[in-house]
């Protein structure tokens, strides 16, 4: 699920097994072994798995989705999943050159898994547009076209084989990596990461998802880490679980482009093709452009337009970092404003909805409730002033 998503990066330490007591009394005397005293196992994050809360089966957007096996509420943690394999390279640019590193590394990553796992690999799907641009470039750069000619010698075919082989392992990488960049920004000097997942790599889309993904890294690359996938609304028994491809405030024609263009597929979903639509793509778009607002300078009324935005984005039913962004600016500009009641209304929506997609022990999700105590407490001290004022008088 390459896209320009917003993704979730946690530079927590890794958690350590229980180190092994460095105690020991040395003795002359041979002693019979002792057994150690029993503790507790400590549970590696990796090891705490969710219940099972989903199925993969056939889907009717076609291939094979994931469903809820029982009634999910907003906040759910639905999956928690190690990846196939990382990969990384340079920043992405249009040069042949940074699609040949890219060739590399997930060749690289493809010829390092075990066989169990190349199986698994090579059930996932795959884009036909991207396997046919992989094609052309390999094309080009061997001089051998996707079309077989009538006079064709044997080590034309051969080559022609070997770079279908390698376009189907790039497009299935690609129709299914999930793109792992840090979140403040697609201008990581170190690269851009993939990472592709064994369930999580198998959810549909919808351009109204009902979930939302999240990689937790425990180490400071960010290559090593924890997918989490959490229901963002509430998911009845049965119903499919789908996250988002795709930006949700590009418009249906861009977003047409994007899925078409990287996973091969023309979306319905109810914000491309139902009863609704127009209206949502109307309300996109006003989001868009009164975000877009916050990008210039000056304060006056910003306060009023994070609430528009905010507003309008609960109109469409959307739930995801930008929505936070949105309470978050309402609650800092009322701060600022000295409008402390709509302040704190703000700041605990940002929290709570923080908590809902990056889950409640969340970095970020703390740092909001941080900021829902700060200002509470400036509307307390502001309501103990204005009561002493009004003694005064
Ligand atoms: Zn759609």
């Amino acid at each position: 699920m390459c896209g320009t998503l917003h993704i979730h990066l946690t530079l927590a330490k890794r958690r350590q097994p229980p180190s092994p007591s460095t105690h020991q009394t040395m003795s002359t005397t041979p002693r019979p072994p002792q057994r150690p005293p029993p503790s507790p196992p400590i549970p590696k994050l990796s090891d705490m798995q969710p219940p099972i809360l989903h199925e993969i089966r056939d889907s009717s957007l076609g291939g094979r989705g994931t469903f809820a096996l029982a009634n999910l509420t907003p906040g759910t943690l639905i999956l928690r999943e190690q990846p196939l394999y990382t990969t990384l390279t340079p920043a992405y640019t249009t040069s042949p050159q940074s699609e040949l590193d890219q060739l590399e590394e997930v060749r690289r990553c493809f010829t390092n898994l075990s066989e169990d796992r190349k199986q698994l690999f090579s059930t996932l799907a795959m884009s036909r547009p991207t396997f046919e641009a992989w094609m052309d470039f390999l094309g080009q750069i061997s001089g051998v076209g996707e079309e077989k000619g009538d006079d064709e010698d044997e080590e034309t075919k051969k080559r022609r084989e070997k770079n279908e082989m390698i376009s189907i392992m790039l497009a299935r990488h690609f129709t299914n990596a999930f793109q792992l960049s840090r979140r403040d920004g697609d201008n990581d000097e170190r690269g851009r990461r993939d990472g592709l997942f064994p369930t999580a790599s198998r959810l549909n889309h919808s351009c109204l998802p009902n979930a939302y993904w999240s990689f937790n890294t425990t180490d400071d690359e960010g290559m090593e880490g924890l997918m989490e996938v959490r229901a963002t609304h509430v998911i009845q028994a049965g119903e499919e679980i789908l996250i988002t491809y795709v930006p949700t405030l590009s418009t249906k024609e861009e977003r047409r482009e994007l899925l078409w263009e990287g996973y091969g597929f023309e979306c319905h979903c109810v914000a491309c093709e139902g009863k609704n639509c127009l209206l949502g793509e109307e309300r996109r778009k006003d989001i868009k452009l009164t975000m877009a607002k916050f990008e210039k300078g000056g304060f006056d009324g910003r306060a009023m337009d994070a609430m528009k935005a905010a507003s309008l984005q609960e109109e469409e039913s959307l739930v995801d970092l930008a929505v936070v962004s949105s309470y978050h600016r309402a609650a800092v500009y009322n701060e600022r404003d000295d409008n402390f009641t709509l302040a704190l209304e703000y700041a605990g929506k940002a929290a709570r909805m923080c908590s809902v997609i990056l889950g409640p022990e969340d970095r970020e999700t703390k740092i909001h409730y941080q900021i829902e105590g700060r200002i509470r407490r400036k509307l307390e001290k502001a309501e103990r002033q204005r009561l002493e004022d009004g003694d005064g008088t």
